[in-house]
C-alpha cells in the first residue's frame, strides 16, 4: 500500500471528518486508482483512504483505521447501513429508499438506491467500479431477500453507463410505493429512474396537509411526483411544466398508477420562462408553486445556474401567485451553501414580505458526514408569501 504524506492543512481536514479528498490540496500528484495509507508529516497514521479522480474530488478517505477491501469489509459495512434504515424497512407503505449513502456510510464513490424486490448500484469512480463484483456478493449476502440488481456508470472511460448486474432481471418498468402513493419506475433506460428519492419528505409534506385544496404549480417536473404527491394530498388542480417532451409519458404514467384522473392535471411541455409568460397573459395564478430546477441547464436559447439565476425564478413566480401563497424553493447544488441559497432567494421577493415556514435538507436514508455540510447537498424552504 502506497503511503501519502499529508500537509498541515490537508491533515487537519481529515482530523475533522473530512472524507473528500480534494485536487488543490495535493501537489505533484501521480496517484490514481489505488488505496494508500495517509500519513501526516510527523508520519503519525491518519487513516486509510482510495484515490480516484470523479467529478468532484480525488479520492476518499475510507476509515481512519487500517482496513482491507475484502468482502467481509464490505458486509460490515452493509450491515450497518441497514441497520440505520430499520424504520424505512418497517415501513410497508415504501418500498423505494437509500440503502447506502456514499461518505454518510463511510464509502464515498458508491449508493445504493432499493425500489422495490431490486436494488440499483450508483458508481461515481473507476476505482469503485473495479470493486463492483466484491461489493455486490457482499451486498448478497447482506440483502438475500431482494431479487436482482442495476448500475448506473457515473463517471467518464466505459462505453455504458447503465445495465443489469446480478440477479433477476426487473420488468421495464414497475410501481413501487412511497408513503402510501405509487410511483411508475425504471432501472435500465438511461440514468434516470423515473424518481428523485432523496426529495420523499417534501412529497410527504405534500401529502399531509400542505397541497390541500390548492391549486399547484410544478416547475421543472420531470416525471411530475411533486404533482402527484399533491394530488393525492387533495390539491384542487396541478399544473406541471417541463421542457423535455418524454416528460409527459412518464408523468401520466405516474398519474395513472394512483388512478388519478387527469381531468384538473395538466403536463405542459414547456420552457420554464416561456410558461411564466403564457399564464401571465391568460391571467392564471396559483397558490403553491414548486421551483425545482437542475444546479445547470443549457437549452437553446439560455443556461440557468442556481448561483446566478435562481432569483428570477422567484421574482417571476410571485407575479403569479395568488394572495397568501406558498413557494417551495428546492436546490440540489452541492456547491451552493444554506447561505448563499437563502441570500438568492432573498434576491428574487427584494421588498415582497415573505416568511421562511421550513426548510429541509436530505432525508434520514440520505445520511450525511455531519463533519462536511457540502454532502447535505439538498436545500428545500417553505416560503408563505403574504
Ligand atoms: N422536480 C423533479 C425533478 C426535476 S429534474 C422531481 O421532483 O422529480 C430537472 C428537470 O428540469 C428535468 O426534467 C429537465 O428536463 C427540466 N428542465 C431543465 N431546464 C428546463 C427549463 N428551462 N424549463 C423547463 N424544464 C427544464
Amino acid at each position: 500500500m502506497n503511503k501519502l504524506i499529508l500537509d498541515d492543512l490537508v491533515a487537519r481536514k481529515i482530523n475533522q471528518g473530512i472524507q473528500l479528498l480534494q485536487g488543490q490540496d495535493f501537489k505533484n500528484f501521480s496517484l490514481n486508482d489505488q488505496v494508500v495509507g495517509l500519513y501526516n508529516s510527523k508520519q503519525d497514521f491518519l487513516g486509510t483512504a482510495y484515490l480516484s479522480s470523479q467529478n468532484k474530488g480525488i479520492g476518499w478517505l475510507i476509515s481512519r483505521d487500517q482496513v482491507h477491501l475484502d468482502e467481509d469489509f464490505f458486509i460490515d459495512l452493509l450491515t450497518r447501513a441497514r441497520q440505520k434504515r430499520q424504520a424505512y424497512e418497517n415501513d410497508e407503505l415504501t418500498t423505494a429508499y437509500r440503502l447506502f449513502n456514499q461518505e454518510g456510510d463511510h464509502l464515498g464513490g458508491l449508493s445504493i438506491d432499493r425500489y422495490g424486490s431490486y436494488a440499483l448500484f450508483s458508481w461515481y469512480n473507476s476505482y469503485i467500479y473495479s470493486l463492483r463484483d466484491v461489493i455486490i456478493a457482499a451486498f448478497k449476502q447482506v440483502y438475500p431477500e431482494l431479487l436482482g440488481g442495476y448500475e448506473k456508470i457515473r463517471f467518464k472511460g466505459l462505453t455504458y453507463e447503465s445495465a443489469h448486474c446480478y440477479g433477476q432481471e426487473a420488468p421495464d418498468t414497475f410501481t413501487i410505493l412511497e408513503n402510501g402513493v405509487h410511483y411508475r419506475v425504471f432501472l435500465d433506460d438511461g440514468l434516470m429512474t423515473g424518481i428523485f428519492l432523496d426529495q420523499h419528505e417534501v412529497r410527504l409534506s405534500l401529502i399531509n396537509g400542505l397541497a390541500l385544496g390548492k391549486s399547484v404549480l410544478n416547475m421543472f417536473s420531470y416525471t411530475a411526483a411533486f404533482s402527484i404527491a399533491a394530488a393525492m394530498g387533495g390539491a384542487s388542480d396541478t399544473t406541471s411544466v417541463d421542457l423535455a417532451k418524454r416528460s409527459r409519458e412518464l408523468s401520466r404514467a405516474h398519474f395513472e398508477a394512483n388512478s388519478l384522473d387527469l381531468t384538473h392535471h395538466q403536463l405542459m411541455v414547456m420552457d420554464v420562462f416561456d410558461y411564466y409568460r403564457y399564464a401571465k397573459r391568460r391571467g392564471l395564478s396559483y397558490d403553491l408553486i414548486i421551483l425545482d430546477p437542475p444546479s445547470f441547464a443549457r437549452n437553446k436559447k439560455q443556461t440557468f445556474s442556481v448561483v446566478k439565476d435562481y432569483h428570477k425564478l422567484i421574482s417571476q413566480a410571485v407575479e403569479i401567485l395568488n394572495p397568501e401563497g406558498t413557494i417551495i424553493a428546492s436546490t440540489n447544488a452541492s456547491n451552493v451553501s444554506v447561505e448563499q441559497f437563502q441570500q438568492e432567494l432573498e434576491k428574487g421577493f427584494g421588498r415582497i414580505k415573505h416568511r421562511y415556514l421550513d426548510l429541509k435538507q436530505l432525508p434520514a436514508d440520505f445520511t450525511v458526514n455531519k463533519a462536511d455540510k457540502r454532502s447535505n447537498y439538498l436545500k428545500v424552504y417553505t416560503i408563505k408569501v403574504e
